[in-house]
């Protein structure tokens, strides 16, 4: 495997595709390329061409969780999202551009079995365990969307910049079909550059899991008050970040069995993020 460093965004543009991978804090990467759940001959570094760091309204997508954790200038929602994901050391090494395009943690999929998301015809997780699964959007595949702060930035109505257009962080999500197995939209080779994040009058978020720390979310609650409008949105319920319209969209969710009890979780921290909001 090739590891190569561009010094410009149009050499690492270059270096893309053609069985390429971006590089940036390699939490995620690395141990997918090593459990071969990702092929790549080339690894292509970005971190030396992706914009890091925070400018007003405007983050780097090479900024790492550690950085936006601590910096008071981030909405309250992204900043708690990114606390709370993780560890410390993986804090500081994945960026927020890494984590947007993390894969499900499903372990179905992690050990390679030929379930639907990985092009085959069933969801293993449906028949077999599923505890930390979906309860929304769960037709072909029940997998839990794993990122607190894509949650975050979906409450918060935040937009990303890639090296090809502009588009709103709902529209980076898409849920896999018959046809397409993918759950982003980005193409190959596409850069995320920078995210341009609204400031809010109030954000939260909320998350429950296994532990108070270094867990993934059984259920993730986002919510940010701007004016008058209310957004929420979710982790760990959907194989995709999820916007919920209302607290009241809790009550036709679509859960396995074994993952009901995540509606019952999601009531409450929907009603205590609504009220933290004020
Ligand atoms: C044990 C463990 C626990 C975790 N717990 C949580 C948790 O509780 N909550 C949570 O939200 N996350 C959690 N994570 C995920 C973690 O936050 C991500 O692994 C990290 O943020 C990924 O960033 P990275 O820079 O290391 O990405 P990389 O590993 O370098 O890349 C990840 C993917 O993104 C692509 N990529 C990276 N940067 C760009 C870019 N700018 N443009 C286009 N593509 C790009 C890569 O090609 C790759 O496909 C956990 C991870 C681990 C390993
Ligand atoms: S939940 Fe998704 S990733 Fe997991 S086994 Fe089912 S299809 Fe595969």
């Amino acid at each position: 495997m090739r590891l190569v460093q561009p010094e410009s965004l149009e050499a690492a543009e270059a270096a893309l595709g053609n069985g390429s991978r971006a590089l940036a804090g390699g939490t995620e990467l690395v141990p997918l390329l090593r459990s071969r759940l990702v092929e790549a001959d080339t690894l292509v570094d970005v971190r030396g061409v992706v914009p890091r760091g925070v400018n007003g309204t405007t983050i780097g997508a090479g900024t790492t969780l550690a950085e936006l954790e601590r910096d008071p200038e981030i909405p309250a929602a992204l900043r708690e999202a990114c606390t709370l994901a993780a560890s410390p050391q993986l804090r500081s090494m994945g960026t927020i551009g890494g984590n947007l395009l993390q894969a499900t943690r499903c372990w179905y999929w992690r050990l390679n079995y030929p379930c639907f998301l990985h092009g085959g015809s069933e969801c293993h997780a449906r028949e077999g365990a599923h505890r930390e699964h979906a309860i929304f959007g769960n037709e072909h595949c029940a997998s839990a969307h794993p990122s607190d702060p894509a949650a975050a930035l979906l409450a918060l109505g935040a937009t990303l910049r890639t090296d090809r257009r502009e588009l709103p962080v709902a529209d980076l999500y898409r849920l896999p079909t018959e046809d397409d197995r993918d759950v982003t939209s980005l193409e190959p080779g596409e850069l995320i550059l920078e995210l341009e994040v609204p400031r809010p009058d109030a954000s939260t978020y909320l998350k429950a899991m296994e532990r108070n720390r270094f867990s993934f979310a059984l259920v993730g609650v986002a919510a940010a008050r701007t004016g008058g409008e209310t957004r929420l949105a979710l982790a760990g319920v959907a194989p995709i970040p999820w916007l919920l319209d209302g607290p009241d969209e809790l009550e036709r969710a679509t859960p396995l069995p074994g993952t009901a009890y995540k509606v019952d979780l999601a009531r409450p921290l929907v009603r205590r993020a609504l009220e933290a909001l004020g």
